[in-house]
């Protein structure tokens, strides 16, 4: 038994990663264009931050002459909503934000690099990760949640860091027939990621809005395809972002500390990656501290809020990119009559720490 024969025990009818690579052939672009993306939940909720987002990714795209994708992460069906597609594509338009290509409404997209919901693209993810089994790069994994529990309560006791990494990776070194008696016998798994990063060495990382980063390199295997066999988060959007051919990821800074993880991924799969563009996250002053807009407590997180109260959306437009770009200020003050379409956005005058609201 080898590698091969595992990888194709568990995706028998994956197909080469060469056919998606010829399918999705790198974008004809002017030179410079930027291919940006939004990729929200479908929870039925646009949070202004997202919104913020979107507005930028939209800017990007539209001054270089690049594509704006409207992609949906619906890989987590427990948080799914009915219409919570359409909700967002409404949400967007009532900002103007329209994307060149992905979703359009519930079910009906645009462009020739979809499928752009995620639960539609499970055949693609899979192959990817039978190459990377192939290689050796990716194994099953059986441990039950009382296994990974036991695992936690053992790291904790310790006073070590908590995961599924090197000698705590309980199948990272499991016998391939082992694994395949076990898959056979109809066992529960999972598929993790074969890290080969370590804690103690670092990776420098130039962000187009934080600029020079410096983090620890991961040494988590981490799960890439789900017991139901949709990938994480990490996985799709590796995937997604290079046959996407996105050249921009901009995305909220939470992401910040997964960054060596995505990186790792990206090498491992031989893609390049994108730039990244992580913006600050939007506080509010609650009593002279600042904590993040929660969804729960302050209606003026959904975007639908500014409508309810008849704040026209082009006043929120203009008051986002005033508290994400310190060029706009002087921009609108120099020219008081000018459409938003002609403000140009410079990344690298974003926030790069807290904006307040
Ligand atoms: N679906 C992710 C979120 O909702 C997207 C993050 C990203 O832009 O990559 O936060």
């Amino acid at each position: 038994m080898d590698f091969n024969e595992l990888a194709d025990l568990i995706f028998p009818s994956a197909k080469e990663i060469s056919y998606y690579e010829e399918k999705y052939p790198e974008r004809n672009l002017p030179e410079g264009a930027a291919v940006t993306r939004f990729a929200p939940s479908p929870t039925g909720f646009i949070h202004i931050g997202g919104l913020f987002g979107s507005i930028i990714d939209r800017k990007i795209a539209e001054q270089s002459k690049g594509v704006f994708i409207l992609r949906i992460e619906d890989t987590d069906q427990k948080r799914e909503i009915e219409n919570g597609v359409s909700q967002i594509v409404d949400g967007l338009k009532a900002f103007d934000i329209v994307p060149n290509e992905g979703m359009i409404s519930e079910n009906d997209e645009i462009g020739n690099y979809g499928p752009y919901k995620q639960s539609q693209r499970k055949e693609i993810y899979q192959a990817y990760a039978k190459s990377l089994i192939k290689q050796g790069q990716a194994y099953p994994c059986f441990c039950t949640q009382e296994e990974l529990e036991e695992i936690r309560a053992k790291q904790e006791s310790a006073k070590i860091k908590p995961g599924y990494y090197g000698v705590w990776a309980k199948y990272r070194n499991f016998p391939i027939d082992e694994a395949v008696a076990k898959i056979k016998n109809g066992d529960p798994y999972i598929i993790r990621f074969k890290s080969q990063g370590r804690e103690d060495r670092r990776i420098k990382h130039k962000d187009s809005i934080k600029g020079n980063l410096e983090l620890p390199e991961n040494d988590q295997d981490i799960v890439i395809i789900k017991a139901d066999g949709l990938p994480t988060y990490h996985f799709a959007h590796v995937v997604d972002d290079h046959l996407m051919r996105v050249t921009h990821v901009i995305r909220g800074d939470e992401w910040i500390s997964s960054l060596p993880i995505h990186l790792e991924l990206f090498k491992a799969l031989g893609f390049k990656p994108p730039k990244y563009a992580h913006t600050a996250t939007i506080m509010k002053d609650d009593n002279g501290s600042k904590r993040k807009i929660s969804k729960r407590k302050d209606p003026e997180a959904a975007v639908s809020y500014y409508h309810e109260e008849g704040i026209p959306s082009d006043a929120v437009v203009e008051y986002l990119l005033n508290i994400a770009n310190s060029s706009f200020e002087p921009w609108r003050r120099a020219n008081p009559d000018k459409s938003i379409a002609e403000f140009e956005l410079q990344l690298n005058k974003m926030s790069v720490s807290r904006s307040s609201f």
